[in-house]
């Protein structure tokens, strides 16, 4: 390469990983591997060290991580928050013990190995014993005071116990356990949202909630790594780990002190293995220097510390050859095309499938039958294919069609504007998709008939037992012996199931249905807001809009399967099946609010958002959601969303603060 070449290639380097560090940090939402994110970075940094003089002050080599998040205070550490160096190879391993052992003039080092949990980075302060504050990395001087969201952590405790020091600051990962990762995509997909990609992001994103009480239903947890205070009387790293141990707090029973660098390898031997069987994700050991004394000897760099390093397991990556691929159509519809693979041993599974997840996904990759593709475990769950081995590419293979229609009715398929799935329309009569709801209705936060289950389902479908939700109702002895092995007892059950739904209130019913992004709280909302079926028929848009939580593409949705006479057939013979179609309109504490609709935004002092919401409707007043000609007051919190400000200011809606709506509702 030439200079100017160079130059052009270290600008691209710049400007491309600036802008995956903000899909990483900022919306958690990462757009490659680490592995190809560190690869690039290593790249831009070579050509640093040859040419300074190109050198971008903006560089990701130079700066850490996010920016800050919109809603929250943003303040500066008392110490940086530094990244770490870090290598997936041995060789660059030993370099690092090589210069600690040169910078100190010693023969050999005692670290200490710690796994390198897979979350994001925290600092935690307690003053007196009590926990006062909590912050994120952010850039790496100035963080994000997230202390409210941070509370909600069981493992943290908010008091220490025993000898602790006035003032300490401590630093450590927030993660999220595999487990409860799944179940929060169970749940999700239950919903027929789209399912989060890993445990970090999930971890990363749940800390930038405003709400504190939806914090707290993410299965977040903590542990800590890292101790500081002022006249620290720790010679060693270990000595202050052990320390905090003992004021109660979570510090990671895995660490090791390892007595020179063949130990510290053996320990990574040892967990590159082991870590599979924990119940979280590590992407690595980071070794550090124990003593203190040497730590202080060695320093820093702009961006790292010297004493220490991160040592990242490699994600398994197999290669292996796209032997088809088939399309899904799942509850809603949605088209999910699934990449046939040679069977080939990933981390100790045979995977035969990985999601291509949708149209853009094939053609970002631009995979072909044929192709040899890199498969990686994600977050080391789903399979996913990261990229394709182009040197071995039959040049004779053809590009990938997306398929038109429907495989499993032959209906033309629809892909809105702006969406990147395809649906089959045909929700009456598609297989899989009269199923999939057919499952979700008697599904347990649905209609709860346990007794029927996905199976039961599938052969009552197949044998035209029953087509619709509705045709459940109808279900007698007679019909359901006509099903092999099907005794008197398990009969019974199955009616005395269905027959216990129907007490199922109307909020549940609503979310039986499976009207697209119409999940279980959204049911609730709607219930509460429209009280009755019938109600439904005359909501216009913007009525819908203007409920709390319901934004435009929930609202078209209603509207669209509203609208469809045959939808109304279904939901008239569970009418007539005796099924709950109506709520009674809360009883208020007054209605002193009556007539206004309010849109709360930012945050408040004496009141968590949940609970003024609670309190206006407890009032008879109505939450909207976004500001629009009908909504009669914007109450601003800390942190007001400027673009609903704007639009208030635009419309001429009136702004009414936490103290003045409280007093108004005469609440202390
Ligand atoms: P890092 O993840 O390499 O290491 C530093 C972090 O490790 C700390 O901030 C802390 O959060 C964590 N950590 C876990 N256990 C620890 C322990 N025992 N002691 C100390 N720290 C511990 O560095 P980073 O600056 O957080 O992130 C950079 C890395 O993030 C990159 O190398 C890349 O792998 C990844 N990244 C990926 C993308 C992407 O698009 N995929 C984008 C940006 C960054």
């Amino acid at each position: 390469m030439n200079l100017e070449e160079i130059k052009q290639r270290m600008a691209y380097l710049s400007t491309t990983l600036n802008r995956y560090n903000y899909y990483y940090y900022v919306l958690s939402e990462p757009e490659i591997s680490d592995f190809e994110f560190d690869q690039l970075l290593k790249e831009l940094e070579h050509w640093e060290r040859q040419h300074p003089e190109f050198l971008d002050p903006q560089s990701p080599t130079q700066i850490i991580g996010g920016s800050p998040i919109e809603g929250f205070i943003t303040e500066k550490h008392k110490r940086p928050m530094l990244s770490l160096g870090n290598t997936y190879n041995i060789e660059e391993l030993l370099e690092f013990d090589e210069r600690c052992k040169k910078g100190l003039g010693v023969e050999i080092i005692e670290y200490v190995c710690e796994l390198k949990i897979d979350g994001l980075a925290i600092s935690v302060f307690y003053e007196n014993g009590k926990l006062v504050k909590a912050v994120t990395r952010g850039d790496g001087i100035q963080g994000d005071v997230v202390t409210e969201n941070v509370k909600t952590i069981r493992r943290l405790p908010h008091s220490l116990m025993g000898d602790y020091p006035e003032e300490v600051e401590l630093r450590g990962e927030i993660f999220m356990h595999k487990k409860g990762f799944e179940n929060l995509n169970m749940l999700r997909a239950e919903k027929g949202e789209t399912l989060y990609a890993n445990p970090r992001n999930v971890a990363s994103g749940s800390l930038k909630i405003k709400d504190p009480k939806e914090v707290a239903k993410r299965p977040l947890d903590i542990f800590l790594y890292q101790v500081y205070h002022d006249n620290t009387p720790f010679k060693t790293h270990w000595e202050s780990l052990t320390a905090a141990k003992q004021w109660g707090l979570p510090v990671p029973e895995t660490s090791k002190i390892c007595i020179g660098i063949d130990t510290v390898k053996k320990f990574l031997d040892q967990w590159d293995d082991q870590r599979k069987t924990l119940g979280f994700e590590t992407d690595g050991v980071v070794i550090k220097v124990n003593s203190k004394s040497y730590q202080e000897e060695l320093g820093f760099t702009a961006k790292t510390p010297r004493w220490a390093i991160a040592y990242k397991f490699q994600t398994e990556t197999a290669c292996t050859k796209l032997l088809g691929i088939t399309y899904q159509v799942g509850r809603t519809g949605a088209i999910t095309p699934v990449a046939e693979l040679e069977p080939v041993s990933l981390l100790g599974t045979t995977v035969k499938r990985a999601s291509l997840h949708n149209a853009n996904e094939i053609e970002r990759l631009d995979v072909r039958v044929g192709d040899f593709v890199f498969v990686e475990k994600g977050g080391e769950i789903i399979p996913k294919i990261v990229g394709i081995d182009f040197s071995q590419r039959d040049p004779n293979i053809q590009p990938t069609i997306f398929i038109t229609h429907c495989p499993e009715c032959n209906t033309e398929l629809i892909r809105n504007d702006g969406e990147a799935q395809h649906y089959c329309p045909n929700s009456l009569e598609c297989a899989p998709q009269v199923i999939g709801k057919l499952e979700h209705f008697i599904g347990r936060k649905a209609m709860d008939i346990d007794s029927v289950g996905s199976e039961l389902c599938a052969t009552l479908y197949e044998k035209q037992l029953v087509k619709a939700p509705a045709d459940f109702y109808s279900l007698t002895t007679e019909i359901l012996s006509q099903i092999d092995r099907m005794g008197q007892k398990s009969i019974d059950n199955i009616l005395s199931g269905i027959e216990d739904s129907k007490k199922q209130p109307f909020e549940r019913v609503l979310f039986a249905l499976g009207i697209r992004y119409v999940g279980e709280t959204v049911a609730k909302k709607l219930a509460q807001s429209l009280l009755h079926i019938d109600n439904f028929q005359s909501a216009k848009f913007e009525d819908l809009t203007a409920i709390d939580e319901i934004g435009d593409r929930i609202a078209e949705s209603i509207i669209e399967y509203f609208s469809n006479p045959s939808n109304w057939y279904q939901i008239n013979r569970l009418k007539q099946s005796g099924l709950n179609f109506e709520t009674a309109a809360p009883v208020r504490a007054s209605d002193e609010l009556a007539g206004n609709t309010f849109v709360i935004s930012g945050v408040f002092e004496s009141i968590s958002r949940d609970d003024l919401k609670v309190l206006i409707e407890n009032h008879g007043g109505k939450i909207g959601s976004g500001v629009t000609s009908k909504t009669s007051y914007l109450v601003t919190g800390e942190g007001i969303g400027p673009s609903k400000l704007a639009k208030a200011e635009k419309l001429g809606v009136h702004l009414i603060s936490e103290t003045e709506i409280l007093s108004w509702i005469n609440k202390e």
